[in-house]
């Protein structure tokens, strides 16, 4: 070997680039990783197994991060004043808990504002909530990890794997049972996606495999008689129950996505409706959605009709400059010029196409981000708080 071609000094310093083929694989899953597999293997792929980096826009998440932040103070709060003795919190708890996280998201002064206002609505119909609710507030963004058994035969790494996650909110209602919400900023959605909702199944069979733990006194939360999602910008609470043959199936259902992961399958599945809100769109050789315009991947489609959507006490209209299609009818950019007040509009929008949370479980939306639809904006490098709260959540 000549000096040339001998490797730089500080070559050692700089970290490899990860392979799929043969990068070490997550030492654990959660609900948002699953779910970003099922959507397309790729993309975990790039994530969870390349660990790179991809691209969110700053602010994408920003008012459902600002709102979950706001009510996790505020549940704290109320926690803490139970065990204390003291006053209930009010509302001057959720509003400077939103203001800090807005303060810090990235978004410019007008954007804060805007986010501001539509927090109002928002705010106060949880502080009604939380007035008639009877149960117990035990814990918010309580953490739990839980091992699931793999095959013993035909994998390579036949063991367990850690299956961990975060929930919202858990109560304790009047029975003794544990009752769990989760927060949602998106759209409500029917009774039907509720009782379907994978991540309230996943929460479920974390409660029910003595994930969860009584933070103030370390006692092991009995299973869950009910899951909630409260979605909050309707003000909307929906109620669902799991029985044990649903566990048992998310069980089988884990196991066998778990035994793809490990066996290495991340082929592509590109979609124009999925690569849209990909993160690795641009790097992707096999997106549906290119940034460069091209689109020659894309099925053709008709134009979208202007619509509204009424988010807030105030209508939006869809915008035409930035060319948001069915599964955003929320205004992407509070920011965009083309804003428009759509109260002079008389016509009201249809539901948001079911493709981003139904969808985000099967890889929509960025999985793991309990907000609405992001906006495609201009990328900036960035990693997502969900996978922040994935790395933390690995103990017991
Ligand atoms: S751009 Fe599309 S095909 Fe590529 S990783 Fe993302 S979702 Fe998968």
């Amino acid at each position: 070997m000549t000096t040339a071609e001998l490797p730089h000094p500080t070559a050692e310093a700089t970290p490899a680039p990860r392979s799929m083929a043969d990068a070490p694989l997550p030492a654990y899953e959660s609900h948002s990783s699953i779910s970003m597999y099922r959507g397309c293997p790729l993309r975990y792929g790039f994530r969870y197994v390349e660990r790179r980096p991809g691209e969110v826009s700053p602010g994408q998440f920003a008012f459902g991060s600002a709102v979950h932040k706001a009510f996790e103070a505020f549940g704290l709060a109320r926690i803490r004043a139970r065990a204390e003795g003291t006053p209930e919190p009010g509302p001057e708890v959720l509003q400077t808990a939103l203001d800090a996280k807005l303060a810090r998201s990235g978004l410019t002064l007008d954007e804060v504002e805007d986010a501001r206002r539509r927090a109002v609505p928002v705010l106060s119909r949880f502080l009604a909530l939380e007035a008639a609710t009877a149960a117990e507030p035990v814990a918010v963004e309580l953490g739990f990890g839980v091992n699931v058994a793999l095959p013993a035969a035909g994998s390579a790494e036949a063991g367990a794997v850690r299956f961990v996650g975060y929930v919202d909110r858990v109560d304790r209602s009047t029975d003794g049972s544990t009752e769990i919400v989760d927060y949602k900023t998106g759209r409500a959605r029917s009774q039907a996606d509720v009782d379907a909702d994978t991540q309230l199944t996943a929460y479920a069979f974390g409660c029910a495999r003595g994930g969860l733990r009584d933070p103030a006194s370390g006692e092991t939360l009995p299973p869950a008689s009910r899951l909630g999602i409260y979605f909050a910008e309707s003000g909307a609470l929906a109620w669902t129950t799991r029985t044990d043959e649903q566990l048992a199936a998310f069980e089988t259902g884990l196991v066998e996505t778990v035994g793809r992961i490990h066996a290495r399958e991340f082929e592509a599945r590109p979609a124009p409706w999925r690569c849209r809100w990909c993160e690795y769109r641009r790097e992707c050789p096999r997106s549906a959605r290119r940034p460069d315009g091209d689109r020659a991947r894309r099925p053709a489609q008709p134009a979208a009709p202007p619509a509204t959507n009424e988010i807030g006490g105030m209508r939006w209209m869809t915008c035409s400059t930035t060319s948001r299609t069915s599964s955003t009818r929320r205004h992407p950019r509070a920011s965009c010029s083309s804003r428009a007040r759509a109260s002079s509009m008389t016509t009201r929008t249809t539901p948001m196409a079911s493709a981003a949370p139904a969808g985000a479980a099967a890889g929509g939306a960025p999985a793991g981000a309990k907000t609405s639809a992001p906006a495609a904006r201009p990328t900036a490098t960035a990693t997502t708080s969900s996978r922040a709260r994935q790395r933390r959540c690995i103990g017991e």
